[in-house]
């Protein structure tokens, strides 16, 4: 039997680094436990049904440069499972839709003089071809952005998107996540220039449930509805882990929930200042509004809103992506924001939070019926968006702590790419690759010692 066979390690959470770092480890011989406190498997990317189908919570897809996710999908013998597909992009600025997709739509765009639509469509090209992210770090993306393409653009385009999105920590945010953003949305293209996205048949819930089923075909487990509520220790090393249905041993634990969970997991097992790191990333909420329509809202998937007057940034019509026919002919449409937890929206019953974004959706669409309306949900998210400051890599913790045994793969701790589904499963099996090196070692440490014994 292969020595790591005899070693035990407890992940925490079946969000998409847990289970990929599940994944890695059972590939590499080391026995798995996954802990999630929710009933589903999927964190952030969590789905539920619509007409048959399992839709996410919070709208998702690829990108075409996201090529860890496609990795996965292939060592599961999936990849035809992979849809690629055109989308396009719009803006709703001044009581107006604009067409955001390729480079022409950018000239066409007549909010802006001439000269600051080429300085758009310039600035985007100069993003994508920046080099060394480093030099970006000591920048406010608002810094980098009125450089590169002027007060204007910056005054129509960027600063509504970045309020909108980041609320009182806009002027705070690193030119390194916007370069991100800008490089990722610029790369993620077809040969006309219009932006492809990529989606997986059956959802994100269809890759995480064959990513489980995987996971325990090679021996892991998945204990779904089994929140951890602190570690188990022993001289220094971490034992094991605490669940309200009673503690797991384990040689190695890998925590993924965002840092101020692990902060509470860990409690008094590391130095407080340590647990204090764990505290100094802050967190937006989400709040996700999904509109089971019986009609189209507009031929848009992505739009834009830079009308500071709206309560949400984005209306993102996922059936102008995957097809109304997956979902029974339903149109969905999620309506997003970003913001505090202590705001307002966040703290409102699901029913007002409605009846409050549909009236700013009929002022759009004034054609918009109430009629229309088959069914609504609303998703919140506590820890969705980790706050990328200036200087943000200095924030980050590793994925060692000081309790031996213990490895962090957290959303925060994606950098300099901003979170997705992707890094999670390049930072978890990076983790996991880790541990099971580490274990490797400590077992023929112990065996070498039982000899000399
Ligand atoms: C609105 C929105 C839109 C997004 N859109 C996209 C997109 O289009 N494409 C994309 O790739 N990504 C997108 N993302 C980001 C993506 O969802 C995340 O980056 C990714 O899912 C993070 O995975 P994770 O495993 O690191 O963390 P999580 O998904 O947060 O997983 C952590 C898990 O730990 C569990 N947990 C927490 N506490 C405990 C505990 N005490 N015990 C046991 N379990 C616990 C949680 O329930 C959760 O399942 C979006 C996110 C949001 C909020």
């Amino acid at each position: 039997m292969d020595a790591r066979n005899t070693q035990h390690v407890v992940v925490i959470g079946a969000g998409f680094a847990g289970l990929a770092a599940a994944w890695e480890l059972v590939r590499r011989g080391v026995r798995v436990t996954v802990c999630e406190a929710d009933q589903e498997l999927g964190g952030l990317a969590g789905s539920f049904e619509v007409g048959g189908t399992r839709l996410e919570k919070f709208y998702h897809h690829w990108f075409t440069s996201d090529t860890h996710v496609v990795e996965l999908v292939k060592e599961l013998g999936q990849a035809d499972q992979v849809l690629h597909r055109p989308t396009r992009t719009g803006m709703y600025f001044a009581h107006n839709f604009f067409r955001l997709s390729t480079p022409m739509d950018v000239l066409r765009f007549t909010p802006l003089s001439l000269p600051a639509r080429f300085r758009l469509g310039l600035l985007a090209l100069r993003a994508r071809r920046v080099q060394d992210w480093r030099k970006l770090e000591d920048l406010t993306a608002k810094e980098w952005l009125v450089r590169l393409g002027g007060r204007e653009v910056y005054d129509a385009v960027w600063k509504p998107l970045l309020e909108g999105k980041f609320g009182e920590y806009a002027s705070e945010i690193s030119a390194v996540w916007f370069w991100n953003k800008l490089k990722l949305r610029g790369g993620s293209r077809g040969k006309g220039g219009e932006e492809v996205l990529a989606y997986y048949k059956g959802g994100f819930a269809a890759l995480a449930e064959q990513l489980s089923q995987a996971i325990c075909s090679n021996g892991g487990t998945i204990r779904l509805g089994t929140r951890v509520s602190g570690l188990l220790a022993w001289d220094g090393r971490v034992a094991g882990v605490r669940t309200e249905h009673g503690p797991i041993a384990a040689d190695a634990v890998l925590a993924t929930p965002a840092l101020p969970i692990v902060a509470d997991i860990v409690d008094s097992h590391v130095p407080p200042e340590y647990q204090a790191s764990l505290r100094r990333i802050e967190y937006l909420a989400n709040i996700c509004i999904v509109l089971e329509l019986d009609r189209s809202l507009s031929e848009t998937y992505w739009l834009n809103v830079n009308d500071p007057g709206f309560p949400f940034v984005g209306v993102i019509e996922h059936t102008n992506f995957e097809p109304p026919e997956t979902y029974a002919g339903r149109r969905l449409v999620y309506l997003s924001k970003y913001l505090p937890e202590s705001d307002e929206l966040y703290r409102m019953p699901d029913d007002q939070v409605v009846r409050f974004c549909l009236g700013h959706l009929q002022r759009m669409f004034p054609a918009l019926s109430p009629d229309w309306i088959l069914g609504a949900h609303v998703w919140r998210a506590r820890y969705s968006q980790p706050i990328v400051v200036r200087q943000y890599g200095a924030l980050i913790p590793p994925v060692e702590t000081p309790l031996s045994g213990l490895y962090l793969s957290s959303m925060a701790q994606v950098y300099p790419e901003d979170r997705g589904t992707n890094y999670a499963i390049r930072e978890g099996r990076a983790a996991a690759a880790k541990i099971a090196e580490a274990l490797s070692v400590t077992e023929h440490r112990n065996a070498a010692l039982s000899v000399r014994r």
